[in-house]
């Protein structure tokens, strides 16, 4: 029988069995059983490509529902529609590959096409946001299959009311994209915009130094991806840090009046965790490529990966005051 544990359905590579998992390759069987489950008061858990999950060891009292619907299609000129379980990294191939852009920079980012609307995924200066138009769901609350804008969803950064909540399913998704020989605008080349496909390739790279895109043969990528997300603090404190450390250039942004996002991956180098952490050996470490990913060098339990998360977030709010807020979303602990 194949191995159902979330330790082989996610990219931590931790966690323990499922009550059950259930495969759904159609959105009408998802819908489905989603609808049976919440009949029957059963606990469920979606999971896509499971790249941002921290799952607890040993049994869950949960069955697991695995969004495998697949399908891209060009439904006009340039607007894809989606099916959730599609790899969204297929996705982005596709747009680039059909002279759409729009995506490009999202490429490398793991998991499944469904679950970007889930916290508006983001890199490299966009979002999910910027092409998202509608994504139709299954409502657990009213049983209803409809879709909906993607204004109803308040996307903002790392967040939407789906994240969190399990108030509806993600069945599919629709994107309006541009017909274009040039990328977007890329941020990491000072605004340069390259061929569509140049510019994929560009991003995949800078990913992969990183520890960014997954790799089987790279522990650096056995993560879910940054751990943290920056934290916004008031500019006072922003001030302190800065004069605490001592050092010119703390990244810096203004996020209204009185407030300022920081880099999380920042706040880790500067409060004593470098690339790592803890060193040779340790089950659970900083990814060696980026401080912001906690990695699994191959024999980390979940408790390894939250003992970590914990000893970094503590170690930060000690040194500035600053309670980092974890990324992916944790299940059983
Ligand atoms: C190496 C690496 C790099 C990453 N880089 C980035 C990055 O650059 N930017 C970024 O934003 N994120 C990044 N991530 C995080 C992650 O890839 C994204 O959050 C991704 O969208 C998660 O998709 P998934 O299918 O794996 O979701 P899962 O991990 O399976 O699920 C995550 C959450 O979404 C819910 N969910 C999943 N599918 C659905 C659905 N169809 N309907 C409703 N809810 C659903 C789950 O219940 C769970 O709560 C990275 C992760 C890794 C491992």
């Amino acid at each position: 029988m194949p191995d159902s544990s979330f330790a082989s359905l996610t990219t931590l590579r931790v966690g323990g069995a499922p009550a059950e998992l259930i495969r759904c390759t159609t959105a009408a069987d998802i819908a489905a059983t989603v609808a049976r489950l919440d009949a029957a008061g059963t606990p469920l858990l979606v999971v896509g490509g499971g790249s941002n999950l921290v799952v607890a060891d040993g049994a869950l009292d949960l069955t697991a529902v695995l969004v495998a619907n697949e399908g891209i299609e060009l439904i006009d000129d340039s607007t894809l529609r989606v099916a959730a379980g599609t790899t969204w990294d297929e996705v982005v191939a596709y747009a680039v590959a059909q002279g759409l852009g729009g995506i490009e920079t999202l490429s490398g980012i793991p998991g499944s096409a469904g679950a970007t609307p889930v916290q508006n995924v983001g890199a490299y200066g966009s979002e999910i946001a910027d092409v998202l138009t509608r994504v139709r769901l299954y409502n657990r609350e009213t049983g209803a299959d409809e879709w909906a804008p993607a204004d109803s969803l308040e996307l903002a950064y790392r967040y939407s009311n789906l994240k969190f909540t399990n108030r509806a399913v993600v069945l599919e998704i629709e994107l309006a994209l541009e017909r274009t020989e040039l990328s977007i605008p890329l941020r990491h080349l000072g605004g340069e915009r390259l061929p569509l496909a140049e510019a994929r390739e560009n991003i995949l790279a800078t990913r992969r130094a990183k520890g960014m895109v997954l790799d089987d043969a790279d522990c650096d990528t056995w993560s879910a991806g940054s751990f943290f997300t920056n934290p916004v603090v008031p500019s006072a404190l922003a001030d302190e840090i800065e004069a605490k450390v001592g050092e010119a250039g703390m990244p810096r942004y203004a996020v209204g009046g009185t407030e300022e996002k920081l880099s999380a991956a920042w706040l880790i180098e500067h409060a004593g965790f470098p690339r790592g952490y803890p060193g040779e050996g340790a089950p659970a470490r900083l990814s060696t490529k980026h401080t912001l990913a906690l990695t699994n060098r191959g024999s980390a339990t979940a408790a390894d990966i939250v003992d970590l998360a914990r000893d970094v977030q503590a170690g930060v709010e000690e040194q500035f005051g600053v309670r980092l807020v974890p990324e992916p979303v944790w299940i059983g602990f």
